[in-house]
């Protein structure tokens, strides 16, 4: 995910998490069709793909990212506005500080709120 960001520097990256139970395993890289330094929107069409990947694979879609180029590492009130990904986890990368800063949310009815995570 932070390569990805640092890819898409200066703009904003976006993907989709798959895995198994509560471990993701997979990381899919999507364009950001906005193609902007302060918002993303997954295509339809690879959201769509993702979901048949899913179905042949058997595995569960686990989590949405994206990166923050150059603001904290917290959802946006833009994100929160236009996040529709209720169930999912929800991982920011922000390449604002001198070292990548990762973190995980939940979408808890009301807002985000932030869940700690494992690398295995
Ligand atoms: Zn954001």
């Amino acid at each position: 995910m932070v390569e990805h960001a640092r890819r898409e520097y200066p703009l904003e990256c976006c993907g989709l998490l798959s895995g198994r139970g509560r471990e993701i395993d997979t990381i899919q890289a999507t364009c950001n069709q906005r193609r902007s330094r302060k918002e993303f929107f997954v295509p339809l069409e690879e959201l769509f793909a993702f979901f048949q990947g899913l179905r042949q694979s058997g595995k569960d879609h686990l989590g949405i990212y994206h990166s923050h180029p150059r603001s904290e590492c917290l959802p946006s009130p833009r994100d929160v506005a236009e996040f529709h990904y209720q169930g999912v986890s929800y991982w920011i990368v922000s390449l604002q500080g001198e070292k990548a800063d990762i973190g995980c949310f939940h979408w808890d009815r009301v807002g985000f709120k932030s869940v700690s995570f494992r690398v295995v």
